[in-house]
């Protein structure tokens, strides 16, 4: 454990944290899954782009729990061990896919998105000005998170224009 680096924490309990960057963790490993699965199952028109941003986005997460990870043991703490901890911890959840069509990923993964940033905006405000080095990072994951969200309403937007396309002509 960092002693130094950890005394530099205020106003907030370094237990606190742990716990809360622990809930994150649970979920960044359940959106990499998520991902991942997704990816494998999908169905659908153009749904190659959409697999590459699919596993470019588990790629992210899988690297945020691996960030968070850091952390959580430098502060002293130890990241979650079992996976069962995964659905007990977890903030957002996690979105069996039920139906493989490329619209029906997405929006699953929208939602999903839209958890994190939530997650993610509470804990950038529990840690400002009390624990700058967790800030930093939870602020960058953050960002990761808005652009995540932004790439796959890009790619929701774009499909089903194209699908609208689709049915104007055969009319
Ligand atoms: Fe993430
Ligand atoms: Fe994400
Ligand atoms: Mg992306």
């Amino acid at each position: 454990m960092a002693r130094v680096g950890n005394s530099i924490i205020k106003g907030i309990e370094i237990d606190e944290v742990v716990n809360l960057l622990n809930r994150a963790y649970a979920d960044e490993w359940l959106a990499y899954y998520q991902y991942y699965i997704e990816a494998k199952v999908i169905k659908g028109i153009m749904k190659d782009s959409i697999i590459t941003e699919l596993n470019q986005h588990a790629t992210d997460e899988l690297r945020h729990a691996d960030m968070i990870a850091g952390r959580i043991l430098q502060l002293g703490g130890t990241p979650l061990l079992n996976p069962k901890d995964w659905f007990t911890q977890t903030n957002c959840g996690y979105e069996e896919p039920k139906n493989f069509d490329v619209l029906a990923i997405l929006e699953d993964s929208i939602k999903g998105e839209q958890c994190a940033i939530e997650t993610y905006s509470k804990l950038t405000d529990i840690t400002k000005d009390k624990d700058i080095v967790t800030y930093d990072i939870v602020s960058q994951i953050l960002a990761d998170e808005v652009e995540h969200e932004e790439d796959l309403q890009g790619l929701y937007e774009d499909i089903s224009e194209f699908k609208e396309q689709i049915k104007e002509s055969l009319k």
